[in-house]
């Protein structure tokens, strides 16, 4: 396939040749008998986006689930329809947070309803609430897992971080991907990168599967524990890195650390460890200092980062994955719930860069938003949802928050770009990056390649999901 009159990054208007193999050739090209030919139309055309932090899984999950948490509900009124909605069965809720009706127990679900078993998963991914039917329903065959609350003898209908024994004990197969394929698609995203602390060879296998059906167009990179290895990871997936999940409330022991990092080091792997609070981080980096860092080791989110820290990482040499767009998402609740001390360390970006630190950033969908391009847009305007700003020295000119997207996956280090040789994985956007750079939205998406396939046409949907552009008949 040609594509003709792109715009490529600096400005020059090109025709590319793309095939499986790839981009072929650059230049002034003409079409071939019966080449087919893609009109860019002096739109940008940019390697396709690569989402360094997702959780597939469960983002497909809560896309079949009542949304319970800002900005769709805000109060406890609102909590108590979205749980009032019709139907039998599980009644799955996500994206709580305790500003909606305060942290939940057994009782408090009880007084909405007890007609059916619910569940209602914390927007942090690390808690769920049962009501007692839902307590009940998980208790019928099984014995109660460590992470089951228990006060005075009693079940609060609190659960901590037991996705796995949750995930055994309702036997729920994993859902559909096709959905999310068809969603990353429309804002450029050709690769993924999936970071659930829990995939191992299942999971492995279905991701295959949804590849091999066509449902998930883009490359996975699948990161997850030990028993994740390459022999489980077909086509199209490579193997990522060995995720520790930390949990400021219950580390491990520092030895058990250390332990993880030597051993993903001798079995080639890179270490990515989950940092959310400045305890996490400072754990984490002092382990690093004593395990050793290899090169693409990674710290995911970086939350809270102070100078010190910041310091250190740099020191270390290790990558910073961070969301841009929780300022945007989360922004407002952060303004009243964290120190004001702490706010300026709050997803830092600009300070990373300055320090010579490799940045890249993902969605962490379903945590936040998986679109890109509200996440570069809150990158560089560091504005929350009502309008506040945090850390304004952290925002990054429109080019930089681009590049937290354009990283290889594999060596975040060196970045891609549209040349010959490069995968045919490409973003086309409907105008040039003059203009482009200050309207930063999926809206700018005219079209999405992955290996050379065309997988998102804007010009075949209906007016209506163009954004809001008709075009004139031609
Ligand atoms: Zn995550």
């Amino acid at each position: 396939m040609l594509i003709r009159n792109a715009e490529l990054e600096g400005g020059a208007i090109c025709d590319v040749r793309i095939d499986r193999e790839g981009i072929v050739a650059i230049g002034q090209i003409a079409a071939c008998d019966g080449e087919p030919v893609f009109d860019g139309d002096g739109g940008l055309l940019l390697p396709g986006l690569h989402d360094h932090h997702i959780h597939v899984a469960a983002l497909a999950a809560a896309q079949a689930s009542v949304k319970c948490g800002p900005p769709e509900v805000n109060g406890p009124d609102d909590f108590a329809a979205a749980l009032r909605t019709a139907g039998s069965g599980w009644l799955r809720a996500t994206g709580y947070h305790e500003s909606v009706a305060g942290l939940l127990d057994a009782n408090a679900l009880d007084r909405i309803t007890v007609d059916r078993p619910v569940r209602v998963q914390h927007r942090s991914g690390r808690m769920w609430f049962f009501n007692s039917p839902g307590l009940d329903a998980i208790l019928a065959n099984r014995s109660a897992p460590p992470g089951l609350e228990r006060v005075d003898g009693g079940y609060t209908g609190r659960l901590f971080d037991e996705d796995d024994w949750l995930r055994a004990t309702l036997g729920s197969a994993p859902p559909a991907f096709a959905a999310i394929g068809t969603q990353l698609a429309r804002s450029g995203v050709t690769g993924l990168t999936d970071m659930s602390p829990g995939n191992g060879p299942l999971i492995a296998r279905h991701f295959a599967a949804e590849r091999a059906s066509g449902s998930l167009p883009q490359h996975v990179l699948l990161a997850g524990g030990f028993d994740l290895v390459d022999t489980a990871t077909p086509d199209g997936i490579s193997l990522g890195a060995a995720k520790l999940h930390l949990h400021e409330a219950d580390l491990p022991p520092f030895d058990d650390v250390i332990a993880f990092i030597h051993r993903a080091h001798a079995l080639g792997r890179v270490v990515a460890v989950h940092c959310a609070t400045e305890v996490e981080l400072i754990y984490t980096l002092a382990a690093f200092a004593e395990a050793g860092v290899a090169p693409g080791d990674r710290i995911e989110h970086a939350s809270v980062t102070p100078d010190t820290a910041l310091a250190d990482i740099a020191r270390l040499g290790l990558i910073v994955v961070t969301q841009p767009h929780f300022i945007f998402e989360r922004g407002d609740i952060y303004r009243t719930d964290v120190e004001s001390r702490d706010q300026p360390f709050l997803y830092r970006l600009r300070a990373f860069l300055d320090a010579g630190i490799t940045l890249a950033a993902g969605s962490d969908a379903p945590f936040g938003s998986a679109d890109p391009w509200m996440a570069m847009a809150a990158a560089t305007s560091r504005r929350t949802r009502a309008g506040a700003t945090i850390g304004p020295s952290e925002a990054l000119t429109p080019e930089r928050a681009l590049d937290l997207y354009l990283r290889d996956p594999e060596k975040l280090g060196q970045r891609r770009r549209v040349a010959i040789g490069a995968p045919a994985d490409l973003c086309l956007l409907d105008r040039p990056w003059a203009s482009a750079r200050s309207a930063l939205s999926s809206d700018l998406v005219r079209a999405t390649f992955i290996g050379g396939r065309l997988v998102f046409n804007r010009i075949d949907q209906p007016p209506a999901q163009r954004g809001g552009r008709v075009y004139p008949p031609a």
